[in-house]
Parts: C-alpha cells; structure tokens; sequence
C-alpha cells in the first residue's frame, strides 16, 4: 500500500517517538530525584511544575505545544517540548545527556519538514545511524530497536498513527484558525491534509470531514460539500454537527425533504438548539411545507381581537363588562399587551396570575412561555403538565363559543409528541392529539396531521386521500398555509391540474411560494404525459390500480417490480452495523442508563424461553463483564497481557461470538478500546511464536476477532480476515464475518463461498443459513434462496430477531420469480406479509417497532396491488373525515338550540342575520356552466362562483328557522360543506337525501367565520327527481330498514351504525321523540 520511502519516513517517525518516550521517562525520574515525589498529572504537580520549569519553556515552545505543557498531562508532550524542558532547566544538565539532546533535535526538525513523508533510503541510513546511537544512550535496548525496525507488527504502526492523531489535531487547529479569519479555502487544505493523514480514528476523521463541508459550503461547492457531510455522519453516526452539514448541504441542493430529515435528527441529538429548530424551520419554508408552529396564528388572533375591540366606540364599558363577567380576563388581555412589547417577565407575571385563576389562555400562554423560556427558566415538564390541565377544559362555553387555549394547548402537545421536544416524542400520541384538536376545529392541527399523512414514514402510513381531507378540513378552519400544501400534495400524487388550480387561488391569497411554483406548475403540465406514459403502459399491462399513490410511488413500483432486489443494498451487512446506527432505539446496550438494565432483566426473564434469548442474554452479560473489566484495564498506561487483559478479550469474544451487535459502544469508547485490543493482539502474536499452545492458540484468535470486529468499518478488515483464516481455517467467526464483508461490498460470489464454507463446518448454522439466503437473494437466486430461507426460519427460534425480516425477504423473492413469470402472485407475498407480521409479534420487546426496507418494499408493493386489504382492510372512507363530524354535530346542536329557544319564547324567535357582502343570483342562461366541487373552491375567500354548478346530496335532514334553510351536503367526491337557502319555499321538495344543483354557488364566510354555501335566488337550485330513499343518517346508505326507536325518525342501514351515530355525531341532540 505503502512506498518503501515512506516506510522509511515511518520508521524514522517511530525512532523519534521512542526517543520521547525514553526522554519523557527520563523526565519522570529526574522529576522525583529533584522534587522527591512522583510525577502525577495533578492539579499540584502541573503548579508545581509551572512556577519552576514551565513558565520559561512555554515562552519558547509553540502555541499549540504551550496547550499541552499547561494542561500538564505528560503523555501529549512531544520531542521538542521535552527538549525544551531540558536545556531551560537543570533537571539534568549531564554533558553526554545534553550532548545527545542536541542531536536528537536536528533530525526531528528536518523530519518535521518533510511534507511529503518520504525519505530516501540513503538519508535514512544516516539518521538510523544517529538515531541508534542516541536511543541507546537513552536506554533503549537492541531487541526494542530490531522490533521497531524490523516487526511489521501491529503496534508499530500503531505509533504511526498516534503520530498522525497529534499531527491532525495541529492541522485541524490550523484549519479552525483560518475559518474564523474567513478564509475557507485555505482552512479546507489544511482540513485535507488532516485527512489524508492514515490510520486517524473514526472520530476525529468524522469532525474533520465536517469541518471541510463547511468550507465547501462556504465555497458553494455544495455536491463536495454533501459527500463530506454524509461522510462524516458515516464515521460517526452520534454526531451532532454531522446532520446539520448534510442538513445545510441538502439545503444548498434544494433537497429540502432530506434537509429537515437531518435537522430532525440533529435536533434528537440536542433537543434544546434553538438554533438547529430556526435551521429546520427555515428548511420547512424552503420545502414549501408550512407546518404550523405553536403560537403565532394565536398571537396575531389576539392582536386582531384587540385591534377591533379597540375600534370599537363604548370600548371601555364593553370592557368593564367582559371583566366583569370573566376578571381572569383582565390579567390575560394585560399579559398579552407586555408580550407584544417584549416585556416576557411582565407577561409571565400576568399569565401567572390569570393561571391561578385557572383561565385556559392565562395557562396556555405561560406554558409557551416556559417551554420558550421567555421570561421565566425553561421547564418543559411543568409546561406539559399545565398544558395537560388545559386540555381537561371544556373546548366550547355555554353559548358554544371556543374558549380559547384549549385546542391549542391540544395542538402544542400533539407537536411536543410528533418531534419529541418537550415529551418524548411519540408519533401515535401525536396522532391522538392531533385528531383531539382538530375534533376542537383547530386548522393548525388539521394541516399538520395532513402533513403526517403526506410524508408517512416514522410507523405512520402514507395516505393521501386523507391527507386531502384534512387540508380542506384545515382551509375551512381558516387556516391559509393548507393551501400551499395541498398544492404539494397535488403535485406529488401527479395531480397538476389540481395543482394548478389550487396554485392559482393560493397566489391571488398572495402566497409568495405560489408565485415562484407557478412556472414549475406549467412547465410541469407540459412535460407530465410525457414522463409518466411508460409506467402508466406498464400499469395497464399488469392492470395494476394507482389511485392515492404519487408519480414517485408509481415509478418506485414499476422499478422495485423490475428489480427486487434493489432496496437492500442497504441490508448487505446484514444488521451488524445497522442496529448500531439506530441511536433513538433503546439499545441493548447503553451503558450507563436505566435502558440498559431494563433491557437486561427482560432477557433475565425470557433467558429460559428461548435460544435466541438466551444467546441475547449472555451476549449483554458477556459484554458488561467485558466493560466492566475494561473500565479498569482502560485507564492503565501501558497495556500488559495479564490475566485482566485476558478475561477482557474472552468476554468481548465471547459477546461477539454470540450477537455482534450487541457490542455496540460509544465512539470514543470504541477508539480507546480499538487501540487497547490492537495492542494486546500484537502481544498476543508474539506470545505465539514463543509458545504455540492450545491456549495461547486460542487466546489469540479470540483477540484477532474483538480485533475484526472492532475494525469492521476498516479497508484493511477483509485483508485481516484472510490473513485470519489462512492461519485459522477452522475458524467459522472469520469466515462469517468475511462473508458479511464481502456482500458490503458487493462482492457476492466471494461471500456465498464463505458461508458456503461454514456450512462444511457446522451444518445448518441458524445464522449461517439467514446470511446465505441473504446473499443468495441479492444475486437475484430466488429459489435457492428461498429455499434457505424457509431452513433458516425452521431452525430459528420464533424470537429471532431475523425471522421477520426472512419472511418479508421471502415475500421479495416471490416477487423477483414472479418477474420472470411475468405475473404477480399476490396471495403468496401477502401470505408471507402476514407471516412477517405475525414474527414480529414475538420479537423481544425491544427490538420493536421493526424497522425494514425489505418489509416497506414488500408493504408497498402490497398496497398498490390490493394485496393488503386481505391483511388488515381499514379503507379511508368519508365518515373519517373529522369535518364532517364538526359540521353533522353543530347543525344537529343548532337545531336542538332553536327548539329550546323556541319553546322559551313562546313561538317567536329572534330574526338576526347579517347582510352578505355580495350577492349571489341565477344565471340567464344555463349553457356554458362548468361542474365544480368542493376541493375546488376556496373556503377562505367570501367569493361567489358565477358560471359553475355545484352538484350535492343532503347528508342531514334540512332545517327551517324561519329566515333559512340550513343542512350540511356532500358532493360527488365526498366532501362536506354547511348549505343555507335563503327565500326557498319550496322546503317539502328538501329531505335528508335529497340531490341538488347550485347554480353559482357563493361561498361565504358567515358570521361564525366560517364557510358556507349560500343561496340567495331560489331560482338557482334545481332538485334532482332522483334521491336515495331512507338513507342511513350515519353512512349515507339507501333502503335503510332500521329506525331509531325513541325518536322513530332517523333511519339506519345496521344496528352499528345506529350505535356509531349516537356516539360520534351526538344523535341525542335530535332524538326527541
Ligand atoms: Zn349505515
Ligand atoms: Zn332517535
């Protein structure tokens, strides 16, 4: 790999190193003869040392070098601060001894300046033969030098590269310096030279690649910018900055979706960055997805609600009054205005008192307070809680008006749960609280829980049909970011039409993000047909359906149809690394937390249950021993192979031989123990050669493993490997593990022959069959390796926590033998669907949720080719929609209002409606008119659409209060909307079920602001001859059979949806008998 120069460089390097290290012993001894105690790394010491020897040396010593004679640990000072200490000092002033020092310092100089490292032979020989002479002197013996010169051994390299480590760090040093002083492009070289210095660890080569993403950044090199960025993440998957390289590399590509994926992740990482939370939002606006944050729709509600109030003339008895009538009101109204003048303490003052009146906005507003920490410490617990307690308020008051804070302290919890920010963040949970709020009418809600459908991902199913409801759910709840993304979602499904349209009224709302899509939109339209023709040919062929998938999904099927092997490049390793990767699953094996040990009595419990169990169980067992011995062997200054070191390395095997990746550590635990084991192997090698027992034998091969294992990442590994097995051919751990190597790097033939070979060792190997059938998959062998899959799965116990994933592999192999059959056998990929399901029920709890590309490949394929609805058949239907609730269950609530108004006043009710702002009339002619529907038509703008024709069905009985006709309509596609006629008389022709045209419909905001469908001339309603007779008040079904029995005018198709009826749209409102 190497040139002999530069061999001869490194040699030269590790001569110096030694010369430091005899130089620092020499300074231990000459410490204690002078100052009668021993050299420690401590507080005293360091003083001590600084107010003798130090504070002359550190003037003439670098500023780096000063760094390191001031932190006082002895271990980082190099050659010349050494040097340094011994001519300024009269720790030893023997003439030979100062003599050989001012030998010594030349050769380090000239080598120093050798940027090229290399050195030629003749050179070399000159400083070897100044070298020896001073080593020597020094105390260095022959035997050290032969090995140094002459052992390619590991741990001579192992000098090279703790050299390389401190020469990096310089540079990065170097690197940071010049990016302070803006120079981005000088700092990125020196970056570069860090890099390509070999043998660095992980963890530094991590923070050095991120360092030069930013200069590339900087520079505008964005693609070099990202492959850093995700280079770095690579190296060191724990790694804040890492995500927030490759969430502003993605960013800089207008990879928007990626960009806030990875600010997600950076923010998991550091919950409390508000700066990462400004860099996502930023992201999210960039991505055009607007999702909605806590409190500023609020803030501008309450600016607007107080800009009227103080428009208004008798302002201050009206005031007087709604104090009067609520005096926690008072404090929260003062709150509000110290808040607007970012005066937070004031505010939090206010809030406080109106909490301890236990008014929802007063606790709503402090808890946002607290979770900003404006004003008041951050607390996110106690701002929970009070947000909890917010959320047991009544939604609505007496006279059905909001009471402000609730829904939206629902919607602040939902949000805390879908990022985690201020609980731990649980989708599901998100899930429930979204709906609680948006069941509240709030459209902050609405859209974000329409984002979550758009996105999927994170345990949660795409699903866009419900995705659109909520947007038109959210529009009609006022709130106008749904409008952009709805365009989104219109654009993903490949709906451009739709989206053009919807672009169009978003743009006329003034929507900046409409403007800029509005040539993307056209240019779209024009290109569309002809992109998507070949798949649409290829969907006709299998006559496969593709309703509620988008452009993407459709390419994806046809491209994983084609190849299914596709997706699990990514699996190749055959999760040794990728459960390591994971840092948000509770892993088996973190350390110090509660986690850990909580992990380890659940396999304390199920040892006995199972064999997978059980090698789980001592594999954990296994490896805290290891730690623990580790802790204490760790810390020592030079490794020896004792009988301390020993156990280590048999624990650790014996861990790794078990489940690899139960090993899995923290970075900077792995490098310390990745140089330790490195160490001990080299011990271990020369321990052989002296004495070649079974032991010994034994012993050494246990530590070549933990070696392998631990250096998995490494380019070397599977040159190691083969230098293993060629000296250990009966060993099946090398051979696994070269086998999983090899199917890395996709060298397929090479790893089946490994595990082939296992095979001849140990017959029908549990995980020996499941890697095989792995590879024999990803060579496209689909019945070989189904074969082997079904052995596998026969051989393994049910808990394995590779029996799901077989099943769903088995899936994809039906899939890839389906391809050459040309036809899709459908129940056989979702029997094994179910199958993989059903394993992932016994899997060890915390192995759950299950994540696999394989499984999301398979569950895709599924759902497009209606194979999944044999599963778990939960269709999207209408009664979903929680609009239509809101709209059912008020209409129902204004009608029982109106009778009790009624019967109190004696027959007469109060006659009040507004003045509409525009009027709405019939056409003079009918030809010409256009359909249009409900997703069609902006509930947020007071417009009336002349020239189109609204097509709808009475979903409730019609309700007459005197001055209208008022009823809540479905259209043709299942959207809602609340409907009044006014000067209509013929109301007989009107009953649920009925079937209407509106002819220029008007869509108003009422006096609730809220949409509804108005009518003004009745000449342009048209009732349809057709209707469905004793429709089903709950589903919309005809010919129901069913009455209710108390009130024997509600008729049902089922007793279930009677019962559902009374439960979810509040049938008791209108049931009077
Ligand atoms: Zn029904
Ligand atoms: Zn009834």
């Amino acid at each position: 790999m190497y040139s002999a120069e530069f061999y001869n460089w490194c040699k030269v390097e590790l001569l110096l190193v030694k010369a430091s290290e005899c130089l620092r012993k020499k300074f231990e001894q000459c410490w204690q003869h002078k100052y009668k105690v021993a050299w420690s790394n401590s507080p005293g010491c360091r003083q001590n040392f600084m107010n003798n020897v130090g504070l002359n040396v550190c003037r003439h010593v670098g500023k780096i070098q000063k760094e390191y004679l001031e932190g006082g640990d002895i271990k980082k000072w190099d050659l010349s601060i050494f040097n340094a200490i011994f001519t300024m000092s009269d720790l030893n002033r023997d003439k030979v001894f100062q003599a050989n020092l001012k030998r010594l310092m030349p050769i380090r100089n000239s080598m120093a300046h050798h940027s090229d490292k290399k050195i030629s032979t003749q050179e070399y020989q000159h400083y070897w033969n100044e070298l020896k002479g001073i080593l020597l002197f020094l105390g260095v013996t022959d035997e050290e030098l032969d090995d140094i010169l002459h052992s390619h051994s590991s741990d001579s390299k192992m000098y090279i590269l703790n050299e390389n480590v401190k020469k990096s760090i310089e540079l990065k040093q170097e690197g940071n310096n010049l990016l302070k002083e803006q120079k981005f492009k000088m700092a990125a070289s020196k970056y570069t030279d860090a890099i390509t210095l070999p043998g660095l660890p992980d963890g530094d080569l991590s923070v050095l690649h991120s360092n030069r993403s930013f200069c590339y950044l900087k520079l505008d090199k964005y693609a070099q910018a990202l492959e850093d960025a995700k280079l770095s993440k690579r190296l060191n998957p724990e790694y804040l900055k890492a995500y927030i390289r490759l969430g502003k590399a993605y960013e800089a590509l207008e990879k928007y979706d990626k960009a806030v994926k990875n600010f997600d992740k950076a923010l998991s990482l550091d919950m409390n960055n508000e700066e990462i939370r400004q860099m996502r939002s930023d992201a999210r606006r960039l991505k055009g997805l607007q999702e909605r944050d806590n409190d500023e729709s609020l803030h501008e509600l309450n600016m607007k609600s107080r800009q009227e109030f103080n428009a208004m003339k008798n302002k201050d008895e009206v005031k007087k009054m709604m104090f009067k009538y609520n005096p926690s009101l008072e404090h929260v109204w003062a709150g509000h205005e110290y808040r607007d003048d970012q005066n937070y303490s004031m505010a939090v003052e206010c809030y406080k008192r109106a909490a301890d009146m236990r008014n929802a906005e007063g606790m709503y507003n402090l808890a946002l307070f607290m979770i900003k920490g404006h004003g008041v410490s951050k607390d996110y617990t106690q701002a929970f809680k009070l947000l909890m307690e917010v959320s047991k308020f009544d939604a609505f008051d007496k006279r059905n008006n909001p009471v402000v804070g609730v829904k939206e302290a629902e919607h602040s919890i939902a949000l805390g749960y879908q990022e985690g920010s201020i609980v731990e963040k649980d989708l599901q949970l998100a899930v429930v609280w979204y709906e609680k709020a948006i069941s509240h009418q709030s459209g902050m809600s609405a859209n974000n829980l329409a984002l979550m459908y758009t996105n999927g991902g994170d345990g949660l199913v795409k699903n866009l049909q419900q995705a659109e409801q909520l947007f038109l759910c959210a529009l009609n709840y006022g709130d106008p970011n749904a409008m952009d993304n709805l365009v989104h979602l219109y654009l993903m499904s490949g709906n451009i039409n739709k989206a053009e349209k919807w672009n169009e009224k978003s743009k006329k709302q003034g929507s900046k993000l409409a403007r800029q899509r509005e040539e993307p939109i056209a240019k779209m339209i024009l290109q569309s047909n002809a992109h998507i023709s070949d798949v649409i040919e290829w969907e006709k062929g299998l006559n496969l359906p593709f309703e509620n998938m988008t452009v993407h999904e459709r390419f994806f099927r046809k491209l994983s149809y084609e190849h299914p092997d596709k997706p699990e490049v990514l699996e190749a390793l055959q999760g040794l690394e990728s459960i390591r990767n994971k840092s948000d699953r509770p892993s088996p094996t973190k350390i110090t937390t509660k986690g850990y040990k909580y992990d380890f009595e659940v396999l304390a419990k199920r040892k006995d249950t199972s064999v997978f169990s059980n090698r789980m169980y001592f594999a954990v067992l296994r490896f805290m021993e290891a730690m623990e011995i580790f802790s204490d062997i760790g810390r020592r200054s030079i490794v020896v192979l004792d009988n301390d070191s020993r156990s280590f390395i048999n624990r650790l095997s014996e861990c790794y031989k078990l489940e690899h990746f139960v090993g899995s550590m923290p970075v900077d635990i792995r490098e310390v123990m990745r140089k330790h084991v490195l160490l001990l192997l080299s011990h271990s090698d020369r321990a052989v050669k002296h004495r070649e027992n079974s032991d010994e034998l034994a012993f050494n091969q246990d530590c070549r493993f933990c070696h392998a294992v631990l250096n998995m990442q490494s380019d070397e590994s599977i040159d190691f490997l083969t230098e293993c097995i060629k000296k250990y051919p009966n060993n099946e751990f090398f051979l696994e593990l070269r086998g999983c190597l090899y199917n890395f790097k996709e060298t397929r033939e090479s790893a089946l022959r490994d595990f082939n070979r296992i095979d001849g060792i140990l017959k029908d190997d549990v995980d020996n069959l499941y890697h095989k059938a792995c590879t024999l998959k990803l060579m496209s062998r689909y019945k070989e390796a189904t074969v082997t899959y079904n052995k596998f799965i026969s051989v393994a116990s049910a808990d394995h926590r590779k029996v799901p994933e077989a099943y769903y592999s088995l899936g994809t192999c039906s899939m890839g033998m389906s391809k050459k059959k040309k036809n899709i056998d459908t129940d056989s990929m979702a029997r094994y669907y179910e199958q993989g399901l059903n394993a992932e029920g016994k899997q060890i709890p915390f192995f759950l949720p299950y994540e696999s590309t394989t499984k999301e490949l398979l569950e895709t394929m599924l759902r497009t080719i209606g194979g999944l609805s044999k599963i778990k058949g939960k269709p999207v239907v209408k009664l979903a929609d929680p609009f239509r609730k809101d709209l059912i269950v008020n209409h129902r609530r204004g009608v029982r209002d109106f009778g009790e108004v009624l019967s109190s006043s004696n027959g007469h009710a109060i006659k009040f409606t507004a003045k509409p702002s525009k009027t709405q009339s019939a056409p003079v002619s009918l030809v010409g008119l256009k359909p249009t529907y409900l997703n069609e038509i902006d509930p947020t703008s007071d417009h009336v659409l002349n020239g189109f024709v609204l097509e709808l069905t009475l979903i409730t009985e019609p309700f007459d209060n005197n001055m209208s006709i008022s009823f809540v309509a479905e259209d043709n596609n299942s959207n809602v909307q609340r409907v009044s006629l006014y000067n209509f008389d013929k109301k007989h022709t009107l009953a649920i079920g009925a079937k209407i045209s509106i002819i220029n419909p008007y869509l108003r905001s009422a006096m609730d602001g809220k949409p509804l469908i108005r009518v003004d001339d009745p000449n342009s309603v048209i009732v349809s001859p057709h209707q469905i007779v004793d429709m089903c008040h709950y589903c919309g079904k005809g010919q129901s059979k069913y009455s209710c029995s108390k009130c024997k005018q509600s008729k049902y198709c089922t007793k279930e949806c009677q019962v559902l009826d009374w439960k979810e749209y509040s049938h008791k409102l209108i049931c009077i008998p």
